[in-house]
């Protein structure tokens, strides 16, 4: 959570730094600001609010001038968001100046100490304790500002990504990471630093990504020196990654909003992730970090998924394709809960964990616990180079291109895609599929993308349907077997954009307690596509006509039986029940949009939310 970015070079840093916090105000946005330096002075510039708000107040009240600048957007995690709180924040002499993503967790005796000390605060955050750390350290120990930062971060508990520069030092920023992402563009000449590559594709393709508890001194004319924290060891020849991100990836491209176009990539980017992996003529399913690890998986006694949100969505998708095809028990978990339970985990557990970002602080800590306890640990992230792909032992991206909406989409329906490829590569292997099952589920996946475009035509029939719930105070979404982790999937969709209140329920367990809720008021949007379970859904949905509930089904096409008896109907193509939540997900993502834009809610941008959570 949280965007920080930073430029130094011979270019105006403000547009360039404004640039980035856009694209990356994605990660947090209750308040941004700016500090530009051009060697005499330094102007500094925050507001609570959008970044839109901070050009406004910028453009307004400071000279933007400055070769040398950083920028940050905010996710509050320690005072209140507001403009004191902003950053960036100064150290008491002036001198320093730091972003900061993450928590500084023993702030508070760090502060006393401070205070003890003469040190005076404005804000209430963790960071500008951090700042003035650096500074006291830099006092005491009579040392430049990088060894300062050094000392200082080897005394904090927490998590950070952190930009400080120092008014004596015009060509240079101090950098460092644990826990939060940090990379750093390499430009002719001038330097980057970001959470993520974004603010800086147009200017290099080539970038460092920080490992945790590694800092770097990025100064103008010389190369950039990457040490680790702890020991001071210089990191030999830091690895230099060629990014493959484009522009356009991370613009709208004539949508209204990121969340759009994202839900209208996904024929693209499912194909994407199984393009060269799945050869369904040959039979083949070839996924490069399971290969190595196959018997892993064949042997293990026990799959645990780990994960948080839409994730986990995914992680329940997969529970019941793992048990289907693979025969392997599997359990969920949310990511946060899991290491607090004293889990038992055993050195034949093989431990999968699912994260867009592959930066989501709780389920690195779930990683880092299955570790210690042996386990084998798999991850299935989205962004490349990401500290889980790192982390883990093996794993596969999902290649659904930059996600950018803050609800997710295009990272929900990829993940399941690989969840998918690698319960069927499994299960081949296993021997637990008939060879004739396997080759239709290979064929069948092989046309997901046009099922999904099929799905996508729906729309106006959507809009219409949106048109006539979005006044409603609550939801209710119904699901069977596969089709029950997308009903939470749904649910959770509306509320997040919408703040509708929304729940998901196992069709059947509606009937032990949310049915009290049915009336003449209550939408209910029912997952009837075809199933093993399919006359019981029926049942159902009298069970809501019944009481007057308003039906709103998801139907295959074709189907007669529930038109009957719906309110209102969406059709989308026939698929295996296996791989119908890539389908059915489509109009409830649709809805979801379709309702908040109606409702005039920040879609892309929603209250209180933030993309990458880094926080645990
Ligand atoms: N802990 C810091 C604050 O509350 C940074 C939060 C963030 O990552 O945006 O200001």
């Amino acid at each position: 959570m949280c965007g920080i970015v930073g430029y130094i070079g011979k270019k105006d840093a403000y547009p360039i730094v404004l640039n980035g916090l856009k694209r990356l105000e994605y990660r947090g946005y209750d308040s941004a600001g700016i500090a530009l330096y051009d060697g005499k002075e330094i102007q500094l510039c925050k507001t609570q609010g959008k970044v839109s708000e901070l050009e406004a107040k910028a453009e307004k009240n400071i000279p933007l001038r400055g070769n040398l600048g950083i920028g940050h957007t905010r996710w509050a995690t320690h005072g209140v968001p507001n403009d004191v709180n902003s950053h960036p924040h100064y150290s008491n002499s002036g001198d320093l100046v730091i972003i900061h993503n993450g928590i500084i967790e023993n702030y508070s005796s760090i502060k006393k100490e401070l205070q003890n000390r003469g040190y005076t605060f404005t804000s209430d955050t963790d960071t500008e304790v951090l700042v003035n750390l650096i500074e006291e350290v830099k006092k005491q120990e009579d040392v430049k500002l990088g060894k300062a930062v050094q000392i200082a971060l080897n005394q904090v508990v927490g998590a950070y990504a952190i930009a400080v520069f120092d008014r004596n030092k015009p060509d240079e920023i101090v950098v460092a990471k644990l826990g939060s992402p940090l990379a750093i563009g390499i430009g002719d000449d001038e330097f980057f630093v970001a959470s993520d590559a974004t603010p800086f594709i147009e200017f290099t393709n080539n970038a460092i990504y920080l490992e945790d508890e590694e800092m770097a001194i990025v100064r103008l004319g010389r190369e950039v020196r990457v040490r680790k924290i702890k020991n001071d060891k210089l990191v030999e020849n830091p690895y230099v990654q060629e990014l493959q991100l484009n522009l356009e990836q991370i613009e709208k491209g004539g949508y209204e909003h990121f969340m759009l176009k994202e839900i209208y990539e996904q024929p693209k980017v499912i194909h994407d992730t199984y393009r060269g992996r799945l050869l369904a003529d040959q039979g083949i399913i070839r996924l490069g970090g399971l290969e190595d690890y196959i018997k892993k998986f064949v042997n293990a006694d026990r799959i645990i998924i780990v994960a948080c949100g839409t994730s986990w969505h995914a992680g329940l998708v997969a529970e019941y394709i793992f048990e289907d095809m693979a025969r392997i028990p599997v359990e969920v978990e949310y990511a946060s809960e899991f290491r607090y339970r004293n889990p038992i985990i055993t050195e034949n557990d093989v431990v999968i964990a699912i994260s867009q970002s592959g930066e989501t602080a709780d389920t690195l800590a779930a990683i880092k616990l299955a570790k210690e306890k042996g386990a084998f640990v798999y991850g299935v992230c989205n962004v490349v180079g990401s500290t889980i792909s790192r982390e883990t032992h093996s794993g596969t991206y999902t290649h659904a291109g930059p996600e950018i909406g803050v609800a997710s989409t295009k990272a929900f329906t990829t993940q399941i895609t690989v969840l998918t490829m690698m319960a069927l590569r499994i299960a081949k292997s296993k021997g637990t599929i008939s060879q004739s099952d396997y080759i239709k589920h290979l064929r069948e996946l092989d046309m997901i993308p046009d099922s999904v475009e099929e799905a996508l035509q729906g729309d106006e029939k959507i809009v219409e349907i949106a048109k006539v719930f979005k006044s409603a105070a609550n939801f209710l979404y119904l699901g069977r077997g596969y089709n029950f982790p997308v009903a939470l999937e749904g649910a959770l969709k509306l509320k997040e954009i919408s703040y509708i209140h929304a729940e998901g329920y196992p069709a059947a367990e509606m009937k032990h307690g949310p049915i009290a809720l049915i009336d003449e008021q209550m939408p209910v949007v029912v997952i009837a596509t075809n199933s093993n379970h399919y006359d019981k859904v029926v049942s159902n949905i009298e069970e809501i006509k019944a009481r007057k509930g308003k039906i709103i089904a998801v139907v295959t096409e074709g189907d007669t039986t529930v038109r009957d008896l719906a309110d209102y109907i969406i059709e989308v193509p026939l698929t295996p029940e296996a791989l119908s939540p890539l389908i059915n997900t489509i109009p409830l993502q649709l809805l979801s949009y379709h309702i908040a834009v109606m409702l005039e809610k920040n879609v892309d941008q929603p209250r209180n939310l933030a993309k990458s959570v880094t926080v645990e």
